[in-house]
């Protein structure tokens, strides 16, 4: 008998039933045709059998999810977009409340606001905002999810113009573990909020987000330029003399891959190491290529795909190499400049690549996000330049062991003490969620998990641990 089958039988169908008949949305058991389609999420790693999933439609389903796991004890996972990399957003033998039809998003063009429900993906959000010519930062893959991400950080083509997500978060929604529904802003519940920018998904289930929006595009200068794998040295250090005198209305990454078979890039080319240079011209369109022009001419061009686009397009451009069911594996580390150091690093862990779904992300940072204090969001390491996101990844179980300790160790390369993102990150444990952190704003956060979550009932996630024992709790 599976873990899934005790806690099934455990729970009855009486008490099932039960909860079943108050919902709004549906319950999904695993005697539903709709269960495996149901429990799977974005990483195909994660292989889980909750006892129930419920598919809320509503405040009023969460509230009653929350206290029913709550009652009879069960683990609870919390799922928007579903592209948790260490699996929190499912568990074995627990309850998972997915609100992916709850993704209804309003703009307010005149205060230049964005309130979406927490099931939004990127793409939902994106397509509403920018029928008002608005945006928020937002995922490099459409179909990403709003929740996690924001709740994370959020780092996007927009995060040197506007900051990271979580910075532009004004107000949410929020069920805590006792049930109650509360509301975060600076006037209410302030340090709630607080922890809710970038204190990940500890605190209670978030039902809607409303962020502070900018004018952005509709048209934004926008693309991928392509180097030689060989360059990789080259492109680095160039990028970074480049980077130091870039405008904040550019966000752009360097992903150190190899080339898969695509029309615009030559045939001889096809499954060799390759770097792209891509991002966003989020400025006066018209002044994009010069803005780009000197991350475009790095070394020898393999193609230059630059181009006037629709946000929205460079928005999703990415989408088809990010595909829903490979394993996958993330390890990040956020470091200062590009100097010959870490060049020599990231080329290192470059060459050792252990397949061609793997590849190494270099993201720019710095701008708005650098000018946000340390102290004013949860999200506190902000005096990084750069952040490496090292992405391994295989088909199905066969050697994803080597691709995750090569990710491992491509991040360790560049420090022992290098701070990572939570986001970013393919496990949970302790240690990891720690180095994610400022001492002091870890322990800011474990004081609001104290008050809002003292039995840590959410705990399927980076986790931050109450410091009060049983004993003390309510
Ligand atoms: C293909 C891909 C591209 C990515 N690109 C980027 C990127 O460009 N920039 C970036 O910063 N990150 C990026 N990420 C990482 C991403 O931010 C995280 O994986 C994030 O957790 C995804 O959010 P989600 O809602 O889709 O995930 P889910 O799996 O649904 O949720 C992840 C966790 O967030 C918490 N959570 C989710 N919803 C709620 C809620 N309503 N209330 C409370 N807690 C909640 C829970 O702890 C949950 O386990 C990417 C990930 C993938 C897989």
């Amino acid at each position: 008998m599976t873990t899934t089958d005790t806690r099934h039988d455990a729970l009855g169908e009486a008490t099932l039933g039960e909860l079943a008949q108050a919902l709004r949305g549906e319950l999904v058991t695993p005697e539903d045709p709709s269960y495996d389609e149901a429990r799977s999420i974005w990483n195909g790693a994660h292989d889980k059998k909750p006892a129930a999933i419920i598919r809320c439609h509503g405040v009023s389903d969460v509230v009653r999810g929350v206290e029913f796991a709550r009652s009879e004890g069960l683990p609870l996972a919390i799922r928007g977009g579903g592209h948790s990399i260490p699996g929190f957003s499912t568990s074995d033998g627990g309850l998972v409340l997915d609100l992916s039809a709850m993704n209804g998003v309003r703009v307010d063009p005149d205060r230049r606001r964005i309130v979406a429900q927490a099931g939004c993906l990127w793409q939902d959000v994106d397509a509403e905002a920018q029928a008002f010519g608005l945006a928020v930062t937002g995922g490099l893959v459409s179909t990403t999810g709003i929740a996690g991400f924001t709740l994370g950080g959020g780092i996007g083509w927009l995060v040197r113009r506007c900051g990271l997500t979580c910075d532009n978060l004004v107000g949410a929604d929020i069920v805590t573990a006792d049930g109650q529904y509360l509301h975060a802003s600076e006037d209410e519940n302030p340090e709630l909020l607080w922890a809710l920018r970038g204190g990940g998904g500890n605190f209670g289930v978030v039902t809607s987000f409303e962020f502070r929006a900018h004018e952005v595009g509709p048209t934004v200068f926008a693309g991928i330029v392509f180097y030689r794998g060989e360059d990789a040295a080259r492109v680095l250090h160039g990028f970074g003399g480049a980077a130091a005198n870039a405008a904040d209305e550019l966000s752009l990454a360097i992903n150190l891959t190899t080339a898969p078979p695509l029309p615009f890039l030559p045939e001889e080319i096809h499954g060799k190491p390759i770097v792209a240079v891509l991002g966003v011209w989020s400025g006066r369109a018209e002044d994009g290529d010069a803005a780009t022009r000197p991350f475009r001419a790095l070394a020898p061009v393999v193609a230059d795909l630059f181009s006037p686009m629709p946000y929205v397009a460079m928005q999703s451009l990415i989408d088809p190499l990010y595909p829903r069911g490979l394993w996958n594996y993330f390890n990040s580390a956020f470091f200062t400049d590009l100097g010959e150091t870490t060049v020599d690093a990231l080329v290192s862990s470059y060459t050792r690549v252990p397949n061609a779904m793997s590849e190494l992300h270099i993201h720019h940072l710095g701008g708005a996000m650098t000018r946000v204090p340390a102290d004013a969001t949860a999200f506190g390491t902000r005096d990084r330049e750069y952040i490496l996101n090292v992405v391994a990844r295989t088909p199905d179980a066969e050697g994803f062991d080597d691709v995750s300790h090569w990710a491992r160790s491509a991040s360790a390369a560049l420090g022992r003490d290098a701070a990572s993102y939570v986001n970013f990150t393919g496990e949970g444990g302790d240690e990891h969620v720690r180095a994610s952190y400022p001492k002091a704003t870890y322990a800011r956060l474990t004081a609001v998990k104290d008050r809002y979550d003292p039995t840590n009932l959410f705990r399927l996630n980076q986790n931050i641990p109450p410091s009060i024992t049983p004993d003390q709790q309510p």
